[in-house]
């Protein structure tokens, strides 16, 4: 397929909330949205970095200056017959997997257009919903922690995601497995802890929770680190920052560094990625589930295409846009379908495409390559 057009535009959504990790606070997400098209079929993708440099080296501006200078470029004009055959063309680029996957996600969306299939179909998924789990930030007290979990289980979530960083840890945990015994939970620390804790991790097997996501740092020895701590604890690991792409992922299974991956689609450099991490994981007998990056619809409806893989076996950080956003950009707007579920496309594609005027509202900025 000739890919004929890409645009690409650095979109600045105003969130509902502020969004609290270890990581601080977020009050906007800055998201790249990224059309592509070829052979009278057009398509919407998204890869979301968050805009400081702070969950991963790569951040909004320098993704957007990537795609623009050194990417999109090599794909314009170009008849790309495969998800591969793109990959391969931006092989020579190192790291920057956000802006890889933003024509990587973009390509696999308007592929299956072309061929007339909903995009879970061109992934080799099937399914008409998929489970999605509930995640809160670090809140101003437990009191409306324990409130939120109480709407979240009452909505009918099947698990629910806790950030966990220092001043917001044990006792947090405590005072929610008192409050919920049997409910299904798991913390994620975003990095903000190192070896010198293992005790407090120790502390946390009698919890019971489904993992620890991301307890230590994604640098140069985090895949020995978390090998060593695993050994040390019950609580499955699992790894999210530190996993970047299937091979960051083929070293993790070799050292036992996690029992979990999770896959979040932009950070592992694409669709084409997310799949063969997953597969891998599967022979291995490691579950997978969707992380998401406060995504808009777009961005969200393709988590959940990615989702129907057979190895996402954990509910999926896949947000109805009422969760974090009063409008969100994309249209129509993710829904939960059922309790904790969301439905996957049934039109070729994915249904999503940005509010014109939305768009026009919040795009920061925008560049245009027509072949
Ligand atoms: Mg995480």
């Amino acid at each position: 397929m000739r890919i004929e057009g890409i645009d690409i535009y650095w979109v600045k959504i105003p969130l509902a909330i502020n969004f609290r990790t270890s990581y601080g606070d977020q009050h906007y997400t800055d998201t790249l949205l990224v059309r592509m098209e070829g052979e009278g079929h057009y398509a919407w993708g998204e890869s979301c970095p968050v805009y400081f440099p702070a969950y991963s080296a790569e951040h909004t501006i320098a993704t957007f200056h990537t795609v623009r200078e050194h990417m999109a470029p090599r794909i314009i004009g170009q008849d790309i017959a495969s998800a591969q055959a793109l990959l391969d063309r931006l092989s020579f680029i190192k790291g920057n997997q956000f802006a890889r996957a933003a024509l990587d996600i973009a390509w696999w969306v308007l592929e299956a257009k072309r061929r007339g299939v909903p995009l879970h179909v061109a992934l080799g998924g099937t399914g008409d919903r998929v489970p999605v789990g509930a995640d809160f930030g670090v809140q101003d007290s437990l009191d409306i922690l324990l409130q939120m979990i109480q709407g979240a289980i009452d909505q009918g979530f099947p698990r629910i995601k806790l950030k966990f960083r220092p001043g917001w840890d044990l006792n947090m945990v405590e005072a929610v497995r008192s409050a919920f015994p049997n409910f299904t939970f798991h913390v994620d620390c975003n990095a903000a802890y190192t070896l010198d804790d293992a005790d407090l991790f120790r502390k946390l097997d009698r919890y019971h929770l489904a993992m620890v996501e991301q307890p230590l740092a994604d640098d140069g020895m985090s895949l020995i680190n978390h090998a060593d701590l695993q050994k040390m604890i019950e609580t499955r690991v699992c790894l999210d920052e530190s996993m970047q792409s299937l091979s960051a992922v083929q070293a993790a299974i070799r050292l036992g560094s996690c029992k979990v991956v999770n896959i979040k689609m932009a950070r592992v450099g694409g669709l084409t990625a997310s799949r063969d991490i997953q597969a891998l994981c599967a022979k291995h007998g490691i579950p997978c589930w969707i992380g998401g990056m406060l995504e808009s619809a777009i961005g969200g409806a393709i988590c959940a295409e990615l989702a129907t893989l057979p190895n996402f076996t954990y509910p999926g950080d896949i947000f109805p846009s009422s969760y974090f956003y009063k409008n969100d950009i994309g249209k129509p707007e993710i829904v939960l379908s059922g309790p904790g579920e969301v439905s996957t496309s049934q039109v070729p594609g994915i249904p999503q495409e940005p509010d014109p005027d939305l768009l026009k509202q919040w795009t920061v900025e925008h560049v245009s390559f027509k072949a």
